[in-house]
């Protein structure tokens, strides 16, 4: 067969490669240095998968002196979701993992584009071609041979049966019968002539996989499809080779598909770059691992935590651990550096899937939200709930003091409080501090401690009530809430209630809970002094009025149930 004049055949009017060669000069880069890109698809949001690849090849490229490049791979325009790609960067950004180069939304910067695979189809042609005319690559005219799953489907299947090659019969066609079918004016799909026999292993080592075997393809793959724009395999070899790609890093799904690829690579005479393949984050449902789907776990695509308040270096600093397991030992003692300090290596990243842990999350976060000023707090705050809750806007936007105060409190000192995970809790975290929000309209809204009497309840609260007064300090107020113990049966400290339980009703601790209850509603809350000061006596005053008030309705009942008994017994 002459390869040459059948590439002329197929691609007449397609350039040769080194032109593209020419105009793609090698990148000239310091030793050691590495270039990494993304390269996510138009077809939803930025996964969370896409964004810890992101962050490895930020980090890979950052630390070695090298360039991070995003690649938008859209020449699936059938499950392309129309600005799905400009999002993804969006995400990026807003996680501060936008690109050196590459696709930026908008526009794009570097030597080496267009970024936009759908804007390349030129340059597929030309490797096309050169593959052709080195006798790697061969037209098929078989019909379904655009729809590359169900071929692959339908083939998979025979070639189990026994009943077919995994070769293609196309590839057995004479530059005769080729040039008949172009005449007749059939498209064809181009594959690659695969050298293969399904037996022979070849050695490899993945990043982060390590050495494993790995069974040298034999398919003879689809290179470029019919309506002539390319599938990922070939658009893969040719962008990573013209783009000066060192590291290939993406997700674990693409392993099975590497050796068809670093045939290809072969077939052109292209050394591959080093691939690292990370693994897929899962969760556990219903008892069952599974991978993380964009339909089912919203926490799959990058905007939830945006939607939920996360700050974003909770999220990069949740990617980090879940992506080497030393970071957590790092921060702990490192508690104040910034993330990019620490040593992050692909090596170190694990071949397990990961979990996804919201309580992990969480924590980070809650340690994060614990160290910042309540000054950002308020402002992130008033950015937050301005696009996601104006309702809360609309109140909080008159009140920096009052929010202030309420962020203070508990903040700073060596052990701040780390209640907060994300600013959309905020509201109901803190719902008794608004009044707009603070409506129990019933005495079971209120988590009083069951083993505590409605009597007692009554009678300290009518008691504390005639004491409060909010000159007070906080060693007076105490006092003032420690004299209330001894008179209802309650230890005036927690100490002698410890060592003779059985004189006690309860401690000091019981009787401000009843306080503390009777005030938020809540057993946990942060200073209760504090909290006290913030509200005003009127308020504070009037909350206990209405738990009063709630316990007498409660009376009523009992009083009316008794005499039901007595009436009918
Ligand atoms: N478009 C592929 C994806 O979205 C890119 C895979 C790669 O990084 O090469 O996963």
């Amino acid at each position: 067969m002459d390869y040459k004049k059948l590439a002329e055949l197929l691609y007449p009017k397609a350039k040769s490669v080194d032109f593209f060669f020419d105009i793609y000069k090698k990148r000239v880069l310091s030793t050691g240095a590495e270039v990494t890109r993304l390269a996510p698809s138009p077809t939803g949001y930025l996964h969370i998968g896409h964004a810890s690849q992101a962050l490895a090849c930020k980090l890979t490229a950052k630390k070695s002196g090298g360039v991070f490049f995003v690649r938008l791979e859209d020449t699936d325009q059938k499950r392309e979701i129309e600005g799905a790609g400009k999002i993804a960067l969006e995400m990026l950004n807003f996680f501060e993992l936008g690109p050196d180069e590459g696709y930026l939304g908008d526009t794009e910067t570097g030597e080496y584009g267009p970024y936009i695979q759908s804007k390349r189809l030129e340059i597929y042609q030309a490797f096309a071609k050169h593959l052709v005319s080195l006798g790697r690559a061969f037209p098929c005219f078989c019909e379904k041979r655009d729809n590359k799953e169900d071929i692959l489907k339908d083939r998979e299947q025979q070639i189990e049966e026994g009943a077919i090659e995994t070769k293609d019969p196309c590839r057995d066609l004479t530059l005769k019968q080729i040039e008949e079918k172009l005449e007749q004016n059939k498209s064809f799909a181009l594959r690659l002539c695969s050298e293969g026999d399904g037996v022979k292993t070849f050695k490899f080592k993945d990043l982060i996989k390590g050495e494993r075997e790995i069974v040298a393809n034999d398919k003879d793959i689809v290179l470029i499809k019919g309506n002539g724009t390319p599938v990922y395999a070939l658009a893969h070899v040719v962008d990573d080779t013209l783009m000066g790609t060192t590291t290939v890093i993406r997700g674990e799904e693409w392993y099975s598909s590497l050796s068809g690829h670093l045939e290809l690579f072969k077939a052109f005479g292209f050394v591959p770059p080093k691939y690292a393949h990370t693994p897929v984050i899962c969760k556990t449902d219903a008892g069952n691992k599974r991978k993380l789907s964009k339909r089912k776990d919203p926490e799959a695509d990058m905007r939830y935590f945006i939607k939920s308040g996360y700050p974003k270096t909770a999220v990069i600093e949740y990617l980090l651990n879940l992506a080497n397991s030393d970071f957590e030992l790092w921060r702990a003692k490192n508690p104040d550096a910034d993330y990019s300090e620490f040593l992050f290596a692909i090596s170190k990243i694990g071949s397990n899937n990961p979990m996804f842990d919201f309580d992990k999350l969480n924590n980070i976060s809650k340690e994060i939200i614990s160290k910042l000023p309540a000054q950002q707090i308020y402002e992130d705050l008033l950015t937050y709930t301005k696009e996601y809750d104006t309702n809360f806007y609309d109140i909080i936007k008159n009140k920096k003091d009052y929010c202030l105060g309420l962020f203070n409190i508990d903040r700073g000192g060596v052990k701040p409080r780390k209640d907060i995970a994300n600013l959309g809790e905020i509201k109901n975290l803190y719902s008794y501090m608004f009044k707009e929000f603070y409506n129990p309209n019933k005495i079971d809204n209120y988590d009083f401690d069951p083993k505590i009497s409605k009597a007692d309840i009554k009678c300290i609260l009518l008691m504390y009530r005639q004491t409060i007064d909010m000159n007070d300090d906080k060693q007076s107020w105490f006092e003032k809430i420690k004299a209330l113990c001894e008179p209802f049966g309650f230890a005036v400290d927690t100490k002698s209630f410890k060592q003779n339980p059985q004189n006690f009703k309860g401690s000091v601790a019981d009787v401000s809970g009843i306080i503390r209850v009777a005030i938020t509603g809540r057993r946990n809350t942060p200073d209760l002094y504090e909290i006290i000061k913030l509200l005003g006596k009127r308020e504070v005053t009037e909350r206990i009025g209405r738990v009063l008030e709630l316990l007498k309705v409660e009376e009523g009942k009992f009083i009316d149930k008794i005499e039901i008994v007595d009436i009918h017994p």
